[in-house]
């Protein structure tokens, strides 16, 4: 495991749990690592989200679990249930670096209709996939977290190589309406410079490595109304750069001059607020992340809109 602090709190985990829940000390530390690395969410809120999964459905080990013969034949997209097994072909579209010694590999598979990430565990001792290779996995289990399916490929499961080529279909999504709400923590901030960690810093501290210099980044943590439905979303850096029309730099040395970052966010506030956007890409929890978008004419009166998103 990458981070000595996600160990420890995964082995706490496991020892308060009880053994009744049967919940593996793997898939703690992967629900853990989900939830700090890819999401963001702060230590201890991932603890007390990963406590209470455990011991609202405890489930047994799923690893221990053989799965009965005839699984259904499924097309990425319809996986939309947890704890189901299932059987995929699907192209290993990417691999990343796993975060833990108990994760042998972890990455992207994809189908004609999507992709969805996997989870393969050291422990279950199966075959190494390549990047690029299409192959037919019997026998694995889906799951869930905040909205986004995943499959688990345990010492159940079936791997056999197809020499065939799939092109993989693009799952990202779309909202479009007007900008109606920019949250805190976004404009200026500064996140942890440690290795693994990119915590927003609060007060100029990590909450776990304490006080640092920290890496200056630009985002925008965003509501896009279309007038029926809110869509929350997040600019990255580059994608504020161009929708605030404003350099990281610039924003420093604005930040810098008033001797307040906060002047950033108010700067990109005025750039974008009450605008409408059509914006696109890969939906993290109740994330849309926003990988392109355009700035688009009205398509509501922009009053009516700011006045409904303001009595929400
Ligand atoms: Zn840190």
């Amino acid at each position: 495991m990458s981070s000595p602090d996600l160990q420890q709190e995964a082995e706490d985990i496991h020892d308060q749990l009880p053994e009744s829940v049967g919940a593996s000390l793997d898939d703690i530390q992967e629900r853990l690592t989900t939830l700090v690395d890819e999401y963001r969410v702060p230590l201890d809120e991932a603890r007390r989200s990963v406590m209470s999964t455990y011991l609202s459905d405890s489930d047994v080990d799923r690893d221990e679990v053989s799965s009965e013969n005839g699984n259904p034949q499924v097309d990425l997209e319809e996986i939309d249930e947890a704890e189901q097994w299932v059987d995929i072909t699907a192209k290993v579209a990417d691999l990343w670096e796993p975060r833990s010694d108990s994760i042998a590999q972890v990455g992207l598979l994809g189908d004609e209709t999507g992709t969805i990430k996997f989870t393969k565990w050291a422990k279950s001792d199966l075959p190494e996939l390549t990047e690029g290779q299409v192959y037919r996995l019997g026998n694995v289990v889906t799951d869930e977290y905040q909205g986004q399916y995943s499959v688990k490929l345990n010492r159940t499961t079936t791997i056999e190589q197809l020499d065939q080529e799939i092109e993989v279909g693009d799952n990202s999504t779309e909202a479009e309406g007007a900008l109606v709400d920019i949250q805190s923590g976004s404009g200026l901030i500064k996140r942890c410079p440690q290795e693994d960690c990119t915590r927003v810093l609060q007060n100029g501290r990590c909450s776990e490595h304490g006080e640092g210099e920290g890496n200056f980044d630009l985002r925008i943590k965003g509501v896009i109304d279309n007038g029926d439905t809110v869509q929350e979303v997040i600019f990255d850096q580059d994608a504020t750069e161009q929708v605030a029309d404003i350099t990281l730099a610039e924003a420093q040395e604005m930040a810098m001059d008033a001797l307040d970052t906060s002047v950033v966010a108010d700067a990109v506030r005025d750039a974008t607020l009450g605008r409408y956007y059509r914006v696109q890409g890969p939906e993290m929890g109740r994330y849309l992340l926003v990988d392109e978008f355009e700035q688009i004419t009205d398509m509501h009166d922009p009053e009516q809109i700011l006045i409904t998103a303001r009595s929400m």
